[in-house]
């Protein structure tokens, strides 16, 4: 190697060394992790350049944490460290971070949520890598990175919008220093139950309106250098914001607390083919329950007792629809020719509700009472007329 390539690489080592504080980075890789944490040979997240900013004001039923007054910011946030008033202060509409003055914590505990908030690194720009700009977003212990990296490298891991440690962006959308920058995150907890993990939960972060979390994997709380491991986090607790010694500051930001998931519901996500079975199962029993408090013998009741046909295939209910349907379509059968038109939307509807059946074989190709009343349907041309 040709001296001053040696010199280049050795001065881009000193430089990295520097910012992480250690000779080759933080914890080495492991069996899952090729990198170090904080390796300057991850590579760079690709500059993505955002479109126009545009106003972002809370939604209805959001927690407004921060609408750039002293009120909201003496309402919502305290001293990290023992709970007493901040000392961040409110500089021209927005919050800024006193240097030294320690992180600050909502007074407000928060557990899977959708979070907005804006920030702006000081237009004066000083330092490098991780030492200009920088502050943090800690959502149950784990940071969404808060850093001026615009046409300031820094190790990957710790970008803005990294999960500081463990997930580079995958852009780097940053607007210039002093501008605001517009972040949304929408963040989900690990579920654990009787130590086994249901869900590891998940990161997704938009930067300007640029995707650079995508439903990343959560490997614990954030640390410095040290490898986080997954496990479960608190249910819920404050939101923090770091003092990382630069006069960060923050504006509009909003807190919308998110439904719980499928482990703890049943109900939202995909479902393996045993859960939609039971899922199925319970869905009909309660159809046919509800069918069995109509009046005996109604439209209503026929109709809810087939419509549980269509969760689940029941030999004694098939057989009572398929009693009922074959009384329904025998009492069509006799009507005169002016009670007939007079019942048309009616059986308009049942000659749909046979093709819905028929089509999706909840009941047989060839079933009686579909038959007779196509027939019916067909000799009126009311099968040619929309709804
Ligand atoms: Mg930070």
């Amino acid at each position: 190697m040709k001296a001053h390539l040696i010199f280049a690489t050795l001065l881009l080592a000193a430089t990295s060394y520097a910012s992480t504080g250690s000779p080759f980075y933080g914890d080495p890789p492991d069996g899952c992790h090729p990198w170090c944490v904080h390796d300057w040979n991850r590579p760079q997240p690709p500059r993505v350049e955002p479109g126009p900013a545009k106003p972002c004001p809370p939604p209805a039923g959001a927690v407004v944490l921060c609408d750039g007054t002293d009120a909201t910011l003496q309402a919502n946030w305290e001293s990290d460290k023992d709970g007493s008033p901040t000392k961040w202060i409110i500089r021209d509409g927005a919050m800024e971070c006193v240097p030294k003055s320690g992180y600050i914590r909502t007074k407000g505990k928060f557990g899977d949520c959708r979070l907005h908030v804006e920030w702006a690194a000081p237009t004066k720009v000083e330092g490098e890598s991780q030492g200009r700009g920088n502050s943090g977003i800690f959502l149950l212990g784990v940071e969404i990175q808060v850093l001026d990296n615009y046409n300031n490298p820094t190790y990957a891991d710790g970008s803005a919008c990294s999960i500081y440690g463990v997930a580079p962006p995958l852009a780097n959308a940053l607007r210039p220093p002093g501008e605001f920058q517009q972040i949304d995150i929408t963040f989900r907890s690990p579920i654990y139950k009787d130590g086994q993990c249901l869900d590891p939960g998940y990161v997704t972060v938009y930067c300007n309106g640029v995707l650079v979390q995508d439903k990343t994997q959560l490997e614990g709380p954030s640390g410095h250098r040290g490898r986080s491991k997954p496990g479960p986090l608190p249910e819920s607790g404050p939101l923090r914001l770091q003092d990382h010694g630069n006069p960060v500051r923050f504006r509009n930001i909003w807190c919308q607390p998110l439904p719980p998931r499928k482990p703890e519901t049943g109900i939202h996500g995909a479902f393996s083919v045993e859960e939609t079975t039971a899922m199925r199962k319970k869905l009909a029993a309660a159809i046919r329950d509800d069918a069995a408090k109509m009046p005996a013998n109604s439209l209503d009741q026929m109709l809810r007792f087939a419509e549980s046909l269509v969760y689940e295939k029941d030999e004694p209910t098939f057989q009572k629809v398929e009693q009922m349907f074959a009384q329904y379509v025998a009492g069509v059968k006799q009507l005169s020719a002016d009670q007939l038109t007079g019942k048309k939307d009616e059986v308009k509807l049942m000659f749909r509700i046979f093709q819905y059946l028929a089509k999706f074989n909840i009941v047989p190709a060839g079933f009686a009472p579909k038959a007779d009343l196509d027939r019916i349907v067909k000799a009126h041309g009311w099968d040619k007329e929309k709804k």
